[in-house]
């Protein structure tokens, strides 16, 4: 702690009265090598791909140009390593966006069953490769929630593919939807609604979860590049569900599974009141 600003007035009583301010130094310092760290670490990532993409390219233009063997294979590799450093820039691009409107809060409204079936039909195909079925519970009638679509899309996307990511083979990946009206807490309390998605992986050991939301922290880093993370997913879902004024939680058990919750401020306006569950007071 450190660094002061004084800022003297007189109070028209021949007096002076000196204000004195101090800045928490230590919050801004933090604050700046968690910026440093984090151009660090999207270097790093984007380094090792363009490594692999520029020896291969060398290797073709030289000791590997007339075989044809090597050449199929090689341009499967760039294939799958120009992909990955797709997938890096678009997160990062994604999250500095987000970080752009975080101090935004959304108006529109937006329909979270629409948004979940949307998410699980994007990622069937993936799932089925490795026999995970996708499952969708939600009840007949559901509170909008006010929030961007896009934004909401990603989160549920994300939630998901790391649920198939991280599941077992033969598993069940399960997304369920449902209004939920919070205990009065003297006031009245906004109903809210919530979408968990669960799993049957492997589980995340305790001491992990509360940095599991920080950009670039993974459990397994070389699992999670394997499976083509790119360890920002978290980070997006935490910035735009905080973006939503809503809350994530998460819930595992190494060896049984894991469950992410996001609860989102239900939409309640005049017309829509109706199909809002109504809470006592
Ligand atoms: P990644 O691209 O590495 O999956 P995320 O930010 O989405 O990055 O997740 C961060 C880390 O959290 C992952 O690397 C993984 O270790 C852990 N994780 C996320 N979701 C799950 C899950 N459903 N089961 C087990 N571990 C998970």
């Amino acid at each position: 702690r450190g660094g002061s600003g004084g800022n003297g007035s007189g109070d028209g009583a021949g007096g002076t009265i000196i204000i004195l301010t101090l800045h928490d130094i230590t919050a801004i310092k933090r604050s700046e090598q968690m910026r440093a760290d984090f151009v660090a670490n999207a270097s790093h990532e984007l380094r090792t791909p363009l490594a692999t993409l520029l020896g291969f390219i060398e290797t073709l233009r030289g000791p590997a140009r007339d075989d044809a063997e090597a050449r199929d294979r090689f341009l499967g590799i760039m294939h799958e390593q120009s992909r990955r450093m797709s997938r890096l820039v678009n997160d990062l691009l994604s999250l500095s966006k987000i970080e752009l409107d975080e101090h935004t809060t959304p108006t529109s409204q937006a329909d979270l069953a629409r948004i979940a079936r949307s998410a699980v039909a994007a990622l069937e195909l993936k799932a089925a490769s490795r026999k995970i079925k996708l499952v969708l519970d939600a009840p007949a009638s559901l509170p909008l929630v006010t929030g961007d679509e896009d934004q909401l899309t990603q989160v549920l996307q994300n939630l998901i593919d790391n649920a198939v990511k991280y599941t077992r083979d033969n598993t069940e990946v399960r997304v369920t939807l449902a209004p939920v009206t919070p205990a009065s807490g003297g006031r009245r309390p906004a109903p809210m609604v919530s979408a968990s998605v669960a799993d049957r992986g492997e589980g995340i050991d305790r001491t992990h979860l509360p940095r599991l939301t920080e950009r670039f922290y993974r459990v397994d880093a070389a699992r999670s590049r394997a499976l083509g993370g790119t360890g920002l997913g978290l980070a997006i879902v935490k910035h735009i569900v905080n973006r939503h004024r809503g809350r994530l939680t998460i819930e595992s058990e190494v060896g049984v599974g894991s469950t992410f919750t996001v609860l989102l401020p239900a939409a309640v306006s005049v017309d829509e009141g109706a199909q809002v569950p109504r809470t006592a007071g």
